[in-house]
């Protein structure tokens, strides 16, 4: 299904997955996973090198989960480190609000890069060519990169196999979704045989994979309020999952204390903490997302 050049390894949650790329002239990464697991990154893509160095590291979008390891990676490796165009204004200033780090509750190294990919650059990767495409959205900086002779896209958060990255609600919601729409349809117009997703299996029922997201972004577009129970949500647990527990006594202060529940909450639900509580957590606990223990919530 994919070439023998292209190496995916394949994390769960809190970590993108990582797109390794051996070719005869130089080593590629792509996505360096989430911080906290960094130890594990470097040993699975060290496994994947098999003794080649690491010389390159690239990134499709700089959310926590797919940059987190980028600072221990260059200092490790040494390596050249790129990130889309447009994420360099965030990443020079070290926008906590438009990175999702402390304004969500997520954690991340701050790094240094060397360069920037734009949208139409070209590159030699696992002696292949790869043409970096936008695909705004989710991310409105992030890319897409293609192959066009083997029919693999390295999709980022653009497109997974159910779905795709959260959408943020806000003042630039239509624009999010024209973009969302718009890389969707992108996707399907390039003869892609095989998607490799930012998170879960490669794929290749392209086809079907388009229908369910365009489902998705169709009640997105009818329904506001239900992006921003969907980025509540989503965000909850992965916070969850990132401090492994939290004291069911301790939400309320918890969700006052996280700028991204307390600035939704007054502009969108207007709530108060017990409603928004089980606004949030309710539905991940009766949906079997998260569980009680021992007077814990914890991420199932
Ligand atoms: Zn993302």
């Amino acid at each position: 299904m994919l070439p023998l050049c292209v190496r995916v390894i394949i994390r769960d949650w809190l970590n993108a997955n990582h797109i390794v790329l051996i070719g005869r002239q130089r080593t590629v990464l792509i996505d360096s996973g989430y911080g906290r697991d960094t130890a594990q990154t470097l040993s699975k893509v060290d496994a994947v090198l098999a003794g080649r160095p690491l010389d390159w590291l690239v990134n499709t979008h700089c959310h926590s989960d797919h940059m987190g390891g980028n600072a221990a990676v260059r200092n490790a490796r040494r390596c050249r480190v790129s990130i889309p165009r447009d994420e360099a204004p965030l990443i020079d200033a070290w926008d906590e609000q438009a990175l999702w780090l402390s304004y969500a509750d997520q954690r991340c190294e701050r790094f240094s890069f060397d360069d920037t990919v734009a949208p139409g650059d070209e590159f030699d990767w696992g002696d292949l060519n790869w043409c970096a495409i936008a695909a705004p959205g989710h991310d409105m900086a992030a890319l897409m990169f293609f192959c066009e002779e083997t029919g693999v896209l390295i999709s980022g958060d653009a497109l997974w196999e159910n779905g795709f990255g959260i959408l943020l609600p806000g003042p630039d919601r239509n624009a999010r979704l024209a973009a969302t729409r718009a890389t969707l349809e992108n996707i399907a117009r390039l003869p892609v045989r095989t998607v490799i997703p930012g998170h879960g299996q490669p794929f290749t029922d392209v086809g079907a994979a388009l229908e369910r997201s365009l489902q998705r972004l169709a009640a997105f577009e009818r329904d506001e309020l239900r992006m921003v129970r969907h980025v509540l949500k989503v965000m909850f647990v992965f916070s969850l999952m990132d401090r492994r527990r939290l004291a069911v006594d301790e939400l309320d202060g918890y969700l006052e204390s996280v700028p991204l529940y307390a600035d939704f909450n007054r502009q969108y639900l207007q709530l108060d903490r017990t409603a928004l509580a089980d606004l949030i957590v309710g539905d991940l606990e009766r949906s079997g997302a998260v569980h009680r223990l021992d007077g814990f919530l914890i991420a199932t």
